[in-house]
C-alpha cells in the first residue's frame, strides 16, 4: 500500500487529524486540491471560539465544541498563537425576546456549559457602552482566533511527524480493494494516477457528500445543502464604538445565530454571517450589494446609532449543511464506515459552525474511531 492513512482534504479539519493521527500512523498523507491550506470554509469564517451554547444536548456539535474550546485555548497558550478571549454579549432589545435568553442559558448548563451570567445595566454599559439591551448574558469562554495561524501550526506538527501534504491534486475518484481503498487522483497539470491507502478519511469539507458517494455511500439524508453566509464590515471610525462579539437571540430553527457583531484580532468589526441556502451547490462566494439593507435593518435594533452608509461587504463563506431549507436541526455526521461495509473509512459530512472551535476534539474523536 502506498499509504497508511490518506486524509482528504487540507481545512481545519483535515489538519488537526493529520496532526493528531500522525502521533500513531508513519505513512500519512494529507491529499488537497488547492496550493495552499484552508483555502475554503476554513478561512471564510468568523473566527470565533465558541462556548457550545446553542446545540442541542447530547448531540457531536455540543460534546465537541466544548471539548475543542477547551483544547483551543490550550493549543493556543502552547504554541504562542494570537487569540483573544473577548467574550460575547447576547442580547435581547426588547421585553418579548427575554424568555429566549432563559432558555440559551439553560441549553448552556445542559451542555456543561455553567459560566453564562445575566448583565445589569450598569455591566452592559461598562463591557459595551454602544449597544442598546433590556437585558443581556454574558459567555465569558467565548473568544476569537486568527485561523490562517492555527492552521499553519497544524501543518507544522503533522509535517514534522512525517506527513507528506500533497498540494494541487484533486481526488476524483475511489473505491474499495481487499487491502483497502484505491484512490484516483489528478496533478495540476492533469495527469492523473493511482494511489492506494490502507485508511482514508474524508474531511473534504463541502465536496464531503461527493467523495462519500464516489465511494458507494450514497444516501439521501448525506446530502449537502450550500448555506451562503455573507458579512458587511463597519467601516472607520465607527468600528470602535464595539469591542466584542454581540449576538442578537438566534433564530428558533437555529439555522444561523442571526447576524451579529464580530470582531477580529486586528480590530476589524463585521456583521454577519446571514443564512442563504443557494439553489444550486455552486461555489458563489460573492456578497449581495441588495443585502446591505437586510443587515443595517436587522442590526438597528440593538446597534441604533450605525448609518447604512457605515457598512461595506466584505467576504462570504458557504456552510456545508446537512440540513435543509426548512428542515430540523442536523449534527455533524462523523463515523466510521464499517457497518457500511467499508471498514478503516472515516466520513465527515456537515462540519459546519462550530467545526473550526470542535476541530482538535474531532481529531480526539476520528482517533478513537480508528481504534
Ligand atoms: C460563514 C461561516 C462562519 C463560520 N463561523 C465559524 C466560527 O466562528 N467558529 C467556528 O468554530 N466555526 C465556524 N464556521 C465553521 C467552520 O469554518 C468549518 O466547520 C470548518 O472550517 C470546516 O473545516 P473543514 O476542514 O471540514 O472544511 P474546509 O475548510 O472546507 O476544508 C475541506 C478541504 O477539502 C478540500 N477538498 C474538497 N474536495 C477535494 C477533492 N476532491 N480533492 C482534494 N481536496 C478536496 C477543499 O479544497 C478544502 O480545502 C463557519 C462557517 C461558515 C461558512
Amino acid at each position: 500500500m502506498d499509504s497508511d492513512l490518506t486524509i482528504i482534504g487540507a481545512g481545519v479539519v483535515g489538519l488537526a487529524i493529520a496532526a493528531k493521527l500522525s502521533e500513531r500512523f508513519k505513512n500519512v498523507f494529507v491529499i488537497e486540491k488547492h496550493h495552499l491550506f484552508g483555502q475554503e470554509t476554513s478561512s471564510r469564517n468568523s473566527e470565533v471560539i465558541h462556548a457550545g451554547i446553542y446545540y442541542p444536548k447530547g448531540s457531536l456539535k455540543a460534546k465537541l465544541c466544548v471539548e475543542g474550546k477547551k483544547k483551543l485555548y490550550e493549543f493556543c497558550d502552547e504554541y504562542e498563537l494570537p487569540y483573544s478571549n473577548c467574550g460575547k454579549v447576547i442580547v435581547a432589545t426588547s421585553k418579548d425576546e427575554e424568555p429566549a435568553l432563559d432558555l440559551i442559558l439553560c441549553k448552556a448548563k445542559n451542555n456543561g456549559v455553567d459560566d453564562l451570567r445575566f448583565l445589569n445595566q450598569d455591566e452592559i454599559a461598562e463591557l459595551e457602552p454602544n449597544i442598546k439591551a433590556t437585558k443581556a448574558l454574558f459567555s465569558p469562554s467565548t473568544g476569537i482566533i486568527e485561523s490562517h495561524s492555527f492552521m499553519k501550526q497544524l501543518e507544522t506538527i503533522a509535517v514534522n511527524n512525517g506527513v507528506q501534504m500533497v498540494y494541487h491534486t484533486e481526488v476524483l475518484d475511489l473505491s474499495k480493494i481487499d487491502t483497502g481503498y484505491n484512490i484516483l487522483l489528478k496533478e495540476a497539470d492533469g495527469t492523473s494516477f493511482s494511489f492506494t491507502a490502507k485508511r482514508v478519511i474524508n474531511s473534504a469539507g463541502l465536496e464531503s457528500d461527493t467523495i462519500s458517494r464516489l465511494l458507494g455511500i450514497d444516501r439521501p439524508e448525506l446530502k449537502l445543502h450550500f448555506c451562503k453566509g455573507q458579512y458587511f464590515r463597519i467601516n472607520p471610525p465607527k468600528n470602535k464604538l464595539l469591542n466584542r462579539l454581540v449576538y442578537p437571540v438566534p433564530d428558533p430553527n437555529m439555522v444561523a445565530l442571526g447576524i451579529h457583531v464580530t470582531v477580529d484580532l486586528s480590530k476589524g468589526v463585521k456583521l454577519g454571517p446571514d443564512a442563504t441556502y443557494l439553489d444550486s451547490n455552486e461555489y458563489d462566494y460573492k456578497v449581495d450589494p441588495l443585502k446591505q439593507k437586510v443587515f443595517h435593518e436587522s442590526v438597528k435594533r440593538f446597534l441604533p446609532w450605525l448609518e447604512f452608509d457605515d457598512l461595506s461587504p466584505e467576504m462570504a463563506g458557504l456552510r456545508p449543511k446537512l440540513q435543509g431549507l426548512g428542515d430540523e436541526v442536523r449534527d455533524f455526521y462523523i463515523e466510521e464506515e464499517t457497518e457500511k461495509g467499508f471498514p478503516s473509512f472515516v466520513n465527515l459530512i456537515g462540519i459546519e459552525s462550530p467545526g473550526l472551535t470542535a476541530s482538535l476534539a474531532i481529531a480526539d474523536h476520528v482517533n478513537n474511531l480508528l481504534e
